[in-house]
């Protein structure tokens, strides 16, 4: 029997309508609606797609959303200018800086941008402050995509208190807050990396396993216990042929997409995983939207904390 699909588009449009009410609320106290900034350093394809459809999403809801961009060729300075006038915009209550940087601004750019985004406007989760209240079980902004794949994961009821979980992939982006998160649920969790011995038999041990590597349909059904829920963080675009017949069977749609569009899409989990786990999210149409749900709700979280810390202070 084929996996149950964990339908990300479908918790995602939940989510955003739950939204709606905050929204109003805030904006009739304030006089104003929520507000994100978002930056964009250069003109990658992949970037401009995942910024357009934040922007779109948030301002849909209500919000305002900005999209500050930032030239391929400007420096490291100017990009940490920019943030710092939007931390000092008292209209702007959430700043996103969408990685990666362009590479000439430097290879610790993203960390010292990161760094310098007042936590309380950190809609991302990345800065060091919002990291410790995570780990500390107290947090406040989260990283969105965990978030997200922790949001589908409750509603669609798959248990975590006393499961085993895996994450493969340790990044400060995906993986490790991921891995904190399912701590927190009282999952016993365990980190993968690509130094993990024979992590085909540790991961097809566990009841849950988080795909966030990035390698195309890396995660083969020897990785995957029968039953388990797979969640495929991953985003890889496949250019050829001769990868989307490896990938994908004849009556495979994506085979149609590729033929229409020269690309498709692939997760990190192999399609075979489908004949294999119990639930398994989709790519696209899975973890995606719920990324994009989390900046929502992010920004509307950091609106309300600041107002509160505003009202606090009288
Ligand atoms: P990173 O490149 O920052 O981290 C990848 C991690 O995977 C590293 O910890 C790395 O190990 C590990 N890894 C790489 N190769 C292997 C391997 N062969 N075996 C085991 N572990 C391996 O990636 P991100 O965390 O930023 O992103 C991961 C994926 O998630 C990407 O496909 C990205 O596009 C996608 N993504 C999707 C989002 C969404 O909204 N759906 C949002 C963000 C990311 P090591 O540390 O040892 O190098």
């Amino acid at each position: 029997m084929p996996a149950r699909r964990l339908d990300g588009v479908a918790v995602a449009a939940q989510i955003r309508a739950e939204l709606v009410s905050r929204v109003a609320a805030f904006a009739a106290a304030q006089g104003r609606p929520p507000g994100l900034a978002v930056v964009l350093a250069g003109a990658r394809p992949e970037s401009e797609i995942y910024v357009r459809n934040k922007v779109k999403t948030v301002a849909e809801a209500g919000c305002r959303a900005d999209l500050v961009r930032v030239d391929e060729r400007a420096s490291l300075d100017e990009a940490l200018h920019t943030v710092q006038r939007l931390n000092a915009d008292e209209a702007i209550d959430a700043i996103l800086v969408q990685s990666p940087l362009p590479e000439g601004m430097g290879r610790d750019a993203e960390q010292r941008v990161f760094d310098l985004i007042d936590p309380a406007k950190d809609v991302d989760g990345f800065h060091p402050e919002n990291v410790g209240r995570l780990v500390q079980k107290r947090p406040t902004l989260v990283a969105c995509t965990p978030l997200g794949c922790i949001e589908l994961l409750e509603r669609e009821q798959i248990p975590l208190a006393g499961r085993t979980a895996v994450v493969i992939g340790r990044s400060d982006i995906v993986g490790k807050p991921m891995a904190l998160l399912l701590m927190h649920r009282d999952a016993t969790v365990t980190i993968c990396h690509s130094r993990t011995a024979d992590l085909p038999r540790v991961a097809a041990s566990a009841d849950i396993v988080v795909a966030a590597l990035g390698r195309p349909g890396f995660v083969t059904r020897e990785f995957v216990k029968p039953g388990a829920t797979v969640i495929d963080v991953g985003i890889n675009v496949l250019t050829s042929e001769a990868d989307v017949h490896c990938f994908f069977g004849p009556d495979s749609p994506k085979r149609r997409t590729f033929a229409q569009k020269g690309s498709v899409l692939i997760g990190d989990v192999h399609p075979d995983v489908e004949n294999v786990a119990g639930a398994l999210t989709p790519v696209p149409g899975g973890v995606g939207p719920l990324t994009i749900a989390m900046v929502l709700r992010n920004t509307i979280a950091a609106a309300e904390l600041r107002q509160a810390a505003r009202a606090h202070r009288g």
